[in-house]
Order: C-alpha cells, then sequence, then structure tokens
C-alpha cells in the first residue's frame, strides 16, 4: 500500500509519499507561498532533486503539481495515480470529537469544520486539502489524524481551566494540547528501546522545536501536557511566549496603544526566544550569539530552559515518579546542550546524562548513564510516518 500524506498549512503543503509495505519514503516535498505566486521543491528517493515557481492559487492546483511531480518521468516515482492507494492528512483540531485517527466521511468533515473556531488558522487549510484531493482524486480513501487526539485521554483536573465553568460548557474552553501525533510516536519508541512495556512506564517527552511541548505519558497516555487551549501555552518557544500573566495582555494594550489581537500577534510571533534575545527564533543563532557573549541571548536561553525543566519537574510530581525522559525536535534531537541543559537541573531526580552518549543526534540513543536512576533518550520524531501508519491500519 503506498500512502500520500499531506499537511497542508496556510500558504504551504508538505508531502510525503511513503511505500508502506516497508516503510521507505518514495518522495518527498512541499509548495510554499500557496495563493501568493508558489514554489515547488520536490525530493525523490535515489534521483536528483527537482525545485521550479509554479503558480499556486490554492491548495487544489498545489496538490495537483505533486501529483504531476510523483508521475513525472524525470523525478517521478510512480506511473499512474492510481498507485496513489490512500491519503493520510495531518489535522491539528479535533476538538472533543476525535480521540484517535478516522477515516474521512461527511461527518467527520463536519466534525473538523465544527472545530474551525478553535485551531482558525490550521483547521481551514487541513479542509481544503481534504477537498482538494477528493476533487482530484474522486474515490481514493482518506484519513485524518489529529494534533490533540493523544491528548484526550487527560484527566478533567489537566484539562479544565480554573474559569467559570459555563465557558467550557457554551464554547469548550479548555486544555486541548497538540504536537499529540509526536509525543504518541517518541513515548511509544521509548518503550519499544528500552525493552518494556508502555503499560508499565512513567515517561515525559519534550517536543523541542520551533514549536515546543513537554507531555506526561503514564501508562501509553496523555496525563498531562504543557500546550493549552492553543499552541500558545506552555513553553517559551522560537517565537510564541508560552505562559504569561494573562494581564499582561490589558496593561500592554493600555500602555502601547494596541488592541487585542495586536498584542496576540506579538505573543505568538515576536515573543519566546526571538523576543527575549532579538537576534533570532533559531536556536543556532541565539546559541551562537550567547557564545560570544551576548547578554540578551544567554537570558533567552535560561528562560527557555529553565522553564523546560520546571515543566520536568512538574510531570514527575504530577506522575508520582519518572522512569524515562525523551528528547525530539529539531533542537531535542540536535543540540547537544539543550539536553545537557535540561538534565543538569534534574540531579534531584537521579538523571545523570553519559557525555559521549549525549554528543550523538538525531539517532535513537539512550544518553543516560548506566547508574542514572531515570533513563534519557534521545529520540527523532516522525509525524509523517505515524499519519501513513494510522492510514494503513484503518484502511489496509
Ligand atoms: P522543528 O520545529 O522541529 O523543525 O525544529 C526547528 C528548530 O530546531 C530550529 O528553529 C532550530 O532552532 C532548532 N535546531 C535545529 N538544529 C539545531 C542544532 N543543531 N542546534 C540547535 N538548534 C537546532
Amino acid at each position: 500500500m503506498k500512502v500520500l500524506v499531506l499537511n497542508c498549512g496556510s500558504s504551504s503543503l508538505k508531502y510525503q509519499f511513503i511505500d508502506m509495505d516497508n516503510e521507505n519514503v518514495l518522495a518527498k516535498g512541499l509548495c510554499e507561498r500557496i495563493g501568493i505566486d508558489g514554489f515547488l521543491k520536490h525530493s525523490p528517493a535515489g534521483k536528483e532533486e527537482f525545485a521550479a515557481d509554479m503558480p499556486m492559487k490554492n491548495h487544489t492546483d498545489a496538490i495537483k503539481y505533486v501529483m504531476d511531480a510523483l508521475m513525472d518521468k524525470n523525478h517521478g516515482v510512480i506511473a499512474d495515480i492510481n498507485e496513489i492507494n490512500a491519503v493520510g492528512h495531518r489535522v491539528v483540531h479535533g476538538g472533543e470529537y476525535f480521540s484517535s485517527s478516522v477515516v474521512i466521511t461527511d461527518e467527520v468533515i463536519k466534525a473538523i469544520e465544527d472545530c474551525i473556531p478553535l485551531a482558525p488558522l490550521h483547521n481551514p487549510p487541513n479542509l481544503i486539502g481534504i477537498k482538494a484531493v477528493e476533487e482530484i482524486m474522486p474515490g481514493v480513501k482518506q484519513v485524518a489524524v489529529f494534533d490533540t487526539a493523544f491528548h484526550q485521554t487527560m484527566p478533567e483536573k489537566s484539562y479544565l481551566y480554573a474559569l467559570p465553568y459555563e465557558y467550557y460548557e457554551k464554547y469548550k474552553v479548555r486544555r486541548y494540547g497538540f504536537h499529540g501525533t509526536s509525543h504518541k510516536f517518541v513515548s511509544s519508541e521509548a518503550a519499544s528501546a528500552l525493552g518494556k512495556d508502555i503499560g508499565g512506564l512513567k515517561i515525559i517527552t519534550c517536543h523541542l522545536g520551533n514549536g515546543a511541548s513537554i507531555c506526561a505519558v503514564d501508562g501509553g497516555k496523555s496525563v498531562d501536557t504543557t500546550m493549552g487551549f492553543t499552541p500558545l501555552e506552555g513553553l517559551a518557544m522560537g517565537t510564541r511566549s508560552g505562559d504569561i500573566d494573562p494581564a499582561i495582555i490589558s496593561f500592554l494594550e493600555e500602555k502601547e496603544n494596541l488592541d487585542t489581537k495586536q498584542v496576540e500577534n506579538i505573543l505568538n510571533k515576536k515573543s519566546g526566544v526571538l523576543g527575549v534575545s532579538g537576534v533570532s527564533s533559531d536556536f543556532r543563532d541565539v546559541e551562537a550569539a550567547a557564545d560570544k557573549g551576548d547578554k540578551r541571548a544567554i537570558a533567552a536561553l535560561d528562560v527557555y530552559y529553565y522553564k523546560v525543566a520546571k515543566y520536568v519537574g512538574a510531570y514527575a510530581a504530577a506522575m508520582n515518579g519518572v522512569d524515562a525522559i525523551v528528547f525530539t525536535a529539531g533542537l531535542g534531537e540536535n543540540s547537544k546542550s539543550c539536553r545537557e541543559r535540561v538534565c543538569a537541573y534534574l540531579s534531584y531526580l537521579g538523571v545523570k546524562i553519559d557525555n559521549e552518549k549525549n554528543s550523538v543526534r538525531g539517532k535513537l540513543t539512550v544518553i543516560s548513564s548506566g547508574d542514572s536512576k531515570v533513563k534519557v533518550l534521545l529520540i527523532p520524531t516522525n509525524e509523517e510516518l505515524v499519519i501513513a501508519r494510522d492510514t494503513k491500519s484503518l484502511l489496509g
């Protein structure tokens, strides 16, 4: 079975085409600047990469170019569109409707539409992608894999905000959590790597990329996570503030003569390590500036790592223990100093890192030393593979 995995953003589309008989990626790529002008980058396995400007007025155009690229006689990997057996979509918000992946039907589309107020920037392009596939490949089965689904096991005490209850009842204002596909994948990989049944493990997964969240996984189930009603809550991130005192919003509105949308934009796009450092949202740039003694870059990293360590401690308390801590995503997989600095806070838990093992990048590795009370692992995440696996298991 060959599965096309689509991740449709507001003006972009990422894809992977995976042969699920052996889980080999046959091709991957991305379309950017959809609705503006359009650019396609296509990387077929074992063949030369193809990149070109292409006019894309919407996602339907973009998906048509992806199909053409997949079937092209030079850089294609299939001869006929019918070789695409199924399509799996990343869908950001499934609200309280979905606690696992589902085959897309009219009812599912309606439920994803109902969740638009909860993810106004993300669910609409996800739906456009689903409808574009219906148009271009009528009859091909599609599956939706939700960022929120894994966290639907969170107990009420984790997901309820201490707000008037009527807002939960009327508008479903509650904590949802995101990056669920990644947290689920790396926690289950951790259990396999340790040769243990996940049912008996308490794992804290740290997805530290441009967006970042931590999840407490008890017996294979998410019991708490740092992102909440939106992906703005929790850790400081590349450009997002994470937790702040909500009173700061009206204070800034008044002082800077801004409206709520403008402050929200600052919290989402101009805060985090970018906001504090003034250097960049990319940790490589911030680390380089900090190494040269830039005080704000040093402060940005201090704030960032302190908060990661605080949440790890909080989740060890929430689960009354922790057997394994996992680092994943861009920063977690690639930055030795990130893992070193977070773990330096955790000696009280008996966490000990092996310096040599921690020098590894982007490869599944147990980086704790033999006498560490808690296992620490670096596990590359692979959300596309999870989407393809769920698609196969629902349709295969
Ligand atoms: P992601 O969102 O998972 O793709 O992660 C992207 C982020 O990972 C980038 O913005 C970088 O800040 C960070 N990153 C990637 N490679 C490294 C590295 N070698 N050292 C430090 N940070 C890195």
